[in-house]
């Protein structure tokens, strides 16, 4: 009998942090709040009202996260919105660089010493952020060097918007060669499930959607988030009004198989998962993704790319085919090039888009199922290779 994974839905911390502390969220900042909650905040300061619009301002318009940077506040301010609103959050432990420096990984320590990553991808005509939403993740997929370790914490809206900020300002400052200064788009495919932090993830995307000085200004419709299929999470994300794109990652179309990919679909199974999504892009207008692991004999049958042909034709969803990222001490392995193909060509004799996902960037540890927090060398350490393209939006 199969030994299926036990997954962790609760959000409850398993692990501690990567220096044995026990986790805890970081001290409130002024990404956590909206307008009128910072307008609160710099009034217990006893500071002017306006106070709150020149600091997101500089935060959310300029890209500065440093209130001694904020030359227009006074200089008696800056100490106390610094502790009431603006705490360091992000620690930048390592970051590997490739692509000339147009990719990079950055290894981040959180206030209580958990470790998460972001892959900063730079493109001729876009720049996109994969941020994390969780310190590891509970969902224990057996692929995903990420599951293998639990869950530490869920992060705080503002550790996530801070990632993008942080990015941002150095995509503004040039840092990245050939691409455009403006970073655009945010994938939610980083370490965690995002759906299972949902509050603070949709508050993260709305501070990153709503225009400067209440937020950063981004497109809706460049936001991707993704999920392994929580139904109920995905079901109120459709009430939600929102137009980011939504990511399912399925990795198999048959209940049999995923039980053990995935282990929430032990809870939800696949034709309830398949059903909320398409709930959700009917809602929105939005073309659901299909992520699909390309896993070597374990799911890349060709019957199982009829069976995912048939689950997905007529819909609006196309499908995203992820060559597996091999992980240390991993069983798995990459589906061959002949069986890719095979499995291409079926989904799209159903009818179904069906893309390949770019699997650049495997040796420095930067591609999907691969982001463990387990670090890294310095920038530039390793430029001249080639990191994954984690994102999936060159296919929207
Ligand atoms: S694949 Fe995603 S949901 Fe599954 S364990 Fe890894 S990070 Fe979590």
């Amino acid at each position: 009998m199969t030994q299926l994974p036990v997954l962790n839905l609760s959000g409850n911390a398993t692990a501690t942090t990567s220096d044995g502390r026990r986790p805890t969220l970081p001290p409130r900042h002024l990404a956590d709040l909206d307008l009128a909650g910072r307008r609160a905040a710099v009034a217990d300061l006893g500071e002017p009202a306006f106070r709150a619009g020149q600091v997101s301002a500089h935060y959310f318009g300029r890209l500065v996260r440093d209130a001694e940077a904020m030359t227009d506040l006074p200089a008696r301010t800056r100490a106390a919105i610094t502790e009431a609103l603006l705490p360091p959050l992000l620690e930048p432990v390592s970051e590997l660089a490739t692509d000339n420096g147009a990719t990079r990984k950055t290894l981040w320590r959180l206030h209580d010493g958990s470790l998460v990553e972001s892959v900063l991808m730079g493109y001729p005509d876009r720049v996109t952020v994969c941020v994390s939403s969780q310190a590891g993740c509970g969902m224990a997929c057996p692929f995903c060097a990420t599951g293998q370790a639990g869950l530490t914490r869920n992060l705080s809206t503002a550790e996530i918007v801070d990632q993008v900020v942080w990015f941002a300002g150095l995509a503004a400052r040039g840092a990245l060669p050939g691409c455009p200064d403006r970073l655009s788009r945010v994938v939610f495919m980083g370490m965690g499930e995002p759906l299972a932090n949902y509050n603070r993830v949709i508050a993260a995307v709305r501070r990153l959607t709503e225009p400067a000085p209440e937020g950063l200004g981004l497109s809706q419709r460049h936001i991707t988030v993704s999920t392994v299929g929580l139904v109920p999470a995905m079901r109120r994300l459709t009430q939600e009004g929102l137009s980011v794109t939504l990511a399912l990652s399925l990795h198999a179309p048959d209940d049999d198989l995923r039980d053990t990919l995935v282990p929430v679909n032990q809870r939800w199974k696949v034709a309830e998962v398949l059903d909320a999504a398409f709930e959700y892009a009917a809602r929105t207008g939005r073309r659901v993704s299909i992520e699909y692991a390309m896993i070597r004999d374990v799911n890349d049958h060709p019957w199982r790319a009829d069976l995912l042909g048939r689950l997905l034709s007529g819909r609006l969803a196309h499908v995203n085919l992820i060559p597996l990222n091999p992980t240390p001490g991993s069983k798995w392995d990459a589906s061959p090039k002949p069986v890719e193909r095979e499995f291409v060509r079926r989904l799209r004799a159903a009818g179904v888009p069906t893309t390949v996902r770019d699997t650049r960037g495997r040796e420095i540890d930067g591609a999907c199922g691969q982001l463990a927090a387990s670090g890294g060398g310095k920038v530039g350490e390793r430029e001249g290779g080639l990191l994954a393209r984690r994102a999936n939006e060159e296919t929207q």
